[in-house]
């Protein structure tokens, strides 16, 4: 069911409600096509041009619907990938590709602290911070912080090692926690890459370090470019899949940081 509050022509003033979930639109000037894009837990957002009638939105959301629905149905199920962490102890945490059950430690010295111990994530929180409302969101203002901390210390070794090995050096690198893209390079040489990727187990951030370094030789995706990946990296296939199969679990990390931010569109 598909329905829209508002004007359909004009401004782009309506808004369109897809069983009941409101649907973001996203324009920008130079998109060509739509896109469609269901993220969890149950955002929906179209991005086009500038231009496109709202009428032929609606065709293309209603053409979508059932995969729109089985999306949905995928993220709402009582599956623990979406749930948002609570930071109580047993609770897992993926973590350089592996599950750990985290273990809370009651600590005096005042201070948070993250350790990922060889079986356990360890979470130190200081005995005075109450249990109840409000810890979720004291524990994860500092988890979040620490978790970037590790992830560039890693992907700065990591850089740093493969660089030596390629003979290729970036102009600058830089880190952001894109939700689609694990790294990127750019034209003037300076290299970007996802945080996130500390999560995934250390071959697969190796794997997009060296992905981004082989750009800064050949910037596309052409047959000399993984050529060049394959030379240094041949399990390269096992890592892609890797970061493919596991895309979702990804999500707690984009949880974390929604509900610390107040959420921004940023489309
Ligand atoms: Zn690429």
């Amino acid at each position: 069911m598909i329905e829209v509050l508002g004007k359909l022509q004009g401004s782009g003033q309506a808004e369109i409600l897809f069983h009941g979930r409101p649907v973001e639109i996203c324009r920008k000037p130079r998109l060509r096509r739509l896109n469609l894009k269901v993220s969890p837990p149950g955002n929906i957002r179209v991005s086009t041009n500038l231009t496109l009638q709202l009428s032929q939105i609606l065709k293309f959301l209603t053409r979508s619907e059932s995969w729109i629905l089985e999306k949905l149905k995928l993220f709402s199920e009582t599956n623990e990938t979406f749930l948002p962490k609570q930071f109580k102890p047993g609770e897992l945490f993926l973590l350089r590709g592996n599950l750990y059950p985290l273990e809370l430690v009651l600590t005096r010295s005042g201070q948070f602290d993250f350790a990922l111990g060889k079986k356990h994530f360890w979470v130190g929180v200081p005995e005075s911070i109450p249990q109840g409302e409000g810890f979720r969101r004291l524990v994860a203002k500092n988890f979040l912080p620490w978790f970037r901390e590790q992830a560039i210390a890693a992907i700065k070794g990591s850089v740093g090692r493969w660089s030596q090995a390629m003979g290729l050096e970036a102009k600058s690198i830089g880190f952001r926690s894109q939700s689609t893209r694990w790294g990127s390079c750019s034209g003037a040489g300076h290299l970007s890459f996802n945080w996130k990727l500390w999560a995934a187990p250390p071959h697969c951030l190796d794997y997009v370090v060296v992905h981004e370094l082989a750009h800064l030789k050949f910037l596309h995706h052409q047959p000399r470019f993984w050529h060049l990946v394959d030379q240094h990296f041949p399990e390269h296939r096992t890592a892609r899949r890797w970061l493919k199969d596991h895309q979702n679990d990804f999500y707690f990390l984009d949880e974390i940081k929604q509900s610390l931010n107040d959420k921004k569109s940023d489309c």
